[in-house]
């Protein structure tokens, strides 16, 4: 799910003092893919779903039964014999514009403000992720762009 290169707290955001850490101080996407890797990993709502079937020409259910499957009662988006997300090819997300909540959200999510030992986790996959500031630090820039995110959503 390579991540949006612009969170919604930039850099000149009033709430950031000049000592806290800006969201391009700690994440910079390298367009690897290695977050569109791997089973199971992307949780679509039902406000993605009908998102990204309207975006391919599609309809909810037809696109739950042919690009998803299910984890437990929920859909995940399914990956393809090359063990990548159906939507990543060419080294690309074909479905960027209308791509699930949480490929936009990554990395920040609300799990890393409840527990910022969850960052230090997903940077053993994810190469964008930096892990030389402090866990108050992190917790505090990703409360940022959490709060500021759900103010639009
Ligand atoms: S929807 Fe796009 S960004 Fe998300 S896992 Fe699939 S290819 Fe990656
Ligand atoms: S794994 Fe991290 S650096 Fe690589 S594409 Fe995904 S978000 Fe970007």
């Amino acid at each position: 799910m390579p991540s949006d290169a612009n969170p919604k707290t930039a850099p000149g955001d009033p709430k950031r003092s000049a000592l806290e850490k800006s969201p391009e101080d700690i994440f910079e996407c390298r367009q690897c893919g290695e977050c569109c890797n791997g089973y199971g990993g992307t949780y679509i709502t039902p406000k993605d779903i009908a998102a990204i079937a309207e975006f391919i020409g599609s309809d909810p259910d037809r696109f739950v039964t042919e690009y998803c499957q299910m984890s437990g009662s929920r859909p995940v988006l399914a990956v393809g014999e090359n063990g990548y997300c159906l939507f990543w090819k060419n080294k690309i997300c074909t479905i960027h514009p209308v791509k699930p909540r949480m490929c936009r959200a990554w990395p920040f999510l609300e799990s890393v403000v409840a527990d910022p030992n969850n960052w230090r986790i997903m940077s053993s996959m994810c190469p964008g992720i930096r892990t030389d500031a402090s866990n108050a630090e992190i917790i505090r820039c990703v409360r940022r762009v959490v709060e500021s995110r759900r103010e639009t959503e």
